[in-house]
């Protein structure tokens, strides 16, 4: 019934909306963007992610860590800031203020990541919600659905699909019905992971991307990914948009290098795939 709302998913899709910078912009005015680091053993997939919404052109990025995470982080990051948090309280007030959050790679499947993600979408931020932010929800689906808001952005591969969606995903060729039943569900933009992509958004709208990358099957892809779609949301592009086109810029990055991609390269990859749509 919403057939002609199904899009392949591509630059004319977004691109006269794409978020570039203008005379007037500062940094702040260019998206403040969050994201969430793991405990002391689990930070690089916060780095990856932080990295990729840097490079995606959000102005100023910080990596909210747990204290005892805080020296690996500062170890390894330049333009990046840095603010502690131990509580989920904590987390909310660091959060207050910004335009944009990710959560959820290598967070950790916890209570804590639970309340994590609740105190997140008790601000204004635009949230993208992967990897554990997801998974800890697989007991009650539906006190995640009813927090959301649509300018969310949930990111699951197949596996952590079930977890929220148990047997909507019934089998592969089903994938675009199952990812527009699930946005309707959650009431937010879901992005179903694969070799073929599909972005769905609560008000009906599909894009199944075209251009999927073998090289991003390596450990750590997922999270740059996150940060490419928080990034953008940051920037105040739509969800189902910033989506479409993080999906898009990732594989067209994956391709550029080919062979040995690893996701540390990715966000690096990020200005040339820009430059060619600018
Ligand atoms: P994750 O499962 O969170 O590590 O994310 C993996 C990322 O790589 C997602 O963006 C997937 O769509 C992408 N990906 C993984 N394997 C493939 C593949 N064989 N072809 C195209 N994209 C892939
Ligand atoms: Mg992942």
């Amino acid at each position: 019934e919403t057939a002609s709302r199904l899009f392949e998913n591509g630059p004319e899709l977004w691109l006269p909306r794409f978020p570039w910078p203008t005379a007037a912009s500062h940094k702040h005015a260019r998206g403040r963007l969050v994201v969430v680091s793991g405990d002391a053993w689990s930070t690089g997939a916060a780095r990856l992610a932080a990295r990729g919404g840097l490079r995606i052109g959000a102005g100023l990025v910080t990596i909210c860590s747990p204290t005892e995470s805080l020296r690996s982080n500062a170890a390894h990051l330049e333009a990046v800031m840095l603010r502690p948090f131990d509580t989920d309280l904590e987390l909310e007030q660091a959060a207050a203020e910004v335009d944009a959050a990710v959560i959820g790679p290598a967070a950790g499947i916890t209570e804590a990541t639970l309340l994590n993600v609740l105190a997140l979408t008790r601000t204004g931020a635009a949230l993208v919600l992967d990897a554990d932010a997801i998974t800890v929800f697989r007991d009650d689906p539906e006190e995640l659905f009813s927090v959301l808001d649509r300018d969310d952005v949930l990111t699951p591969h197949e596996g952590e699909f079930e977890r929220l969606f148990p047997g909507l995903l019934k089998d592969s060729a089903e994938r675009i019905t199952a990812a527009r039943r699930a946005a309707e569900r959650a009431s937010a933009v879901v992005l179903l992971k694969g070799a073929d992509t599909v972005v769905a958004a609560p008000d009906g709208r599909v894009a199944v991307n075209s251009n999927g990358s073998p090289w991003l099957a390596t450990a750590g892809s997922g999270d740059v990914l996150a940060g490419f779609i928080g990034g953008l949301l940051a920037q105040g592009m739509d969800s189902f948009e910033a989506a479409c086109a993080a999906a898009w810029i990732h594989a067209e990055a994956a391709e550029l290098h080919g062979p040995g991609l690893i996701s540390e390269d990715l966000p690096g990859l990020a200005p040339t795939v820009l430059r060619r749509l600018y």
